[in-house]
């Protein structure tokens, strides 16, 4: 069995050991004689799988008391029309920071439900920057604020949390969930599809401030509160049991690997190795502001679109999958979640030298 040198932003690399140990225990989880797939999500071996998996989170987050950690579905993109139907109505303001292409889809689906204002874009920087703070049009009457802290296509990533007054913060951290410490406290909620830095597709974790839970509506389908399933700790409907799983085995690798503080000095010396040999290059370019370039998810462009072709063969010969940039952008992206390693990097760093080298 020989594993690539996965960079791809999502579905993406998952730790190795991660893997390793969810074969083990694929056909007898837990001496239960049964996949976690398996069994009931109400039983007791499930919902201890629960309940230590929040915990776990919780402790490496620095998640406070008074918000609720929940293990949901549909995606990050269902969550951005579910946001609106939670905590505004239609006639009522909501402020979006739009700083590349998810931004913009998390406006689009909020729009049924909301009046969504556009506070700030970087659209006509073509996505390479963040706007500078004093340039927002916040509206006081908003009900909260969102905004994409790591935009996944462009690569443009906030190196501080925004300061917004008293309106919640709401971020969708899909691509830059567990990347290094956060305060929680500054959020009104976070959430993040699953598929990149906690586990398999399918999952999207939500950390919500208990006073917004207060704001959803009797009239949406219950399915759709966060109220609803914060009472029912995510087992309202039937979970993705095996995906809550997957991430709660993703949380123990988090902590034995010395918590987010060691993960995010590991993904900053990552991302400083690659941009600083695309920099270095005089043949690769990445257009981000050095001061908003993400440590997730690297976009880097050749000299010639033609070489993009052998680029990403010969790439594949060598072992490294994923590179291949969004189609809404062209070029190249190396995502490098917390599951890719410095020697992944280096492989990876090795070949653009070696193809600079040779086509340049
Ligand atoms: N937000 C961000 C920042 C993302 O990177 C993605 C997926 N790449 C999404 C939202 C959409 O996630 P999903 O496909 O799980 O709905």
């Amino acid at each position: 069995m020989t594993r690539a040198c996965n960079f791809s932003a999502g579905p993406a690399a998952l730790p190795e050991e991660v893997l390793v140990q969810a074969q083990s225990e694929l056909l007898d989880w837990g001496h239960t004689g049964a996949s976690v797939m398996e069994l009931s999500h109400r039983g007791r071996d499930f919902m201890a799988l629960a309940a230590e998996s929040e915990q776990d989170l919780r402790d490496l987050m620095g998640i406070p008391d008074h918000y609720r950690v929940l293990f949901l579905q549909g995606g990050a993109t269902q969550h951005f029309a579910q946001i609106p139907m939670n905590f505004a109505a239609p006639d009522q303001v909501a402020d979006y920071i739009v700083t590349g292409a998810w931004g913009e889809k998390a406006v689009r689906e909020a729009m049924p439900y909301v009046q969504a204002r556009i506070a700030a874009t970087s659209v006509d920087k073509h996505f390479t920057r963040i706007p500078p703070r004093d340039a927002w049009s916040l509206d006081p009457r908003a009900r909260y604020v969102h905004y994409t802290p790591n935009e996944t296509i462009h690569g443009v990533e906030f190196q501080e949390v925004p300061e917004v007054g008293d309106v919640p913060l709401i971020a969708d951290m899909s691509s830059d969930i567990l990347s290094r410490p956060l305060d929680v406290s500054k959020f009104g909620m976070i959430y993040a599809g699953a598929q990149k830095n906690i586990g398999a597709s399918g999952l999207v974790v939500v950390i919500v401030r208990d006073d917004l839970l207060e704001r959803c509506p009797d009239s949406i389908a219950r399915i759709f509160s966060y109220a609803e399933h914060a009472a029912g700790h995510s087992l309202f409907n039937t979970p993705n049991t095996f995906g809550w799983y997957l991430a709660s085995l993703v949380f123990k690798w988090l902590k034995r690997e010395g918590g987010l503080a060691v993960i995010g000095e590991r993904n900053r010396a990552k991302a400083n190795r690659l941009y600083g040999v695309i920099d270095g290059s005089g043949f690769y370019s990445n257009p981000v502001e050095p001061s908003a370039r993400s440590w997730m998810n690297v976009p880097f462009f050749l000299p010639r679109v033609e070489l993009e072709a052998p680029f990403l063969a010969e790439a594949g010969a060598a072992g490294l999958i994923g590179l291949k940039g969004h189609r809404a952008l062209g070029g190249m992206r190396a995502s490098l979640y917390n599951a890719v390693t410095m020697e992944s990097v280096e492989t990876l760093v090795d070949f653009m030298t070696d193809f600079a080298r040779r086509h340049g």
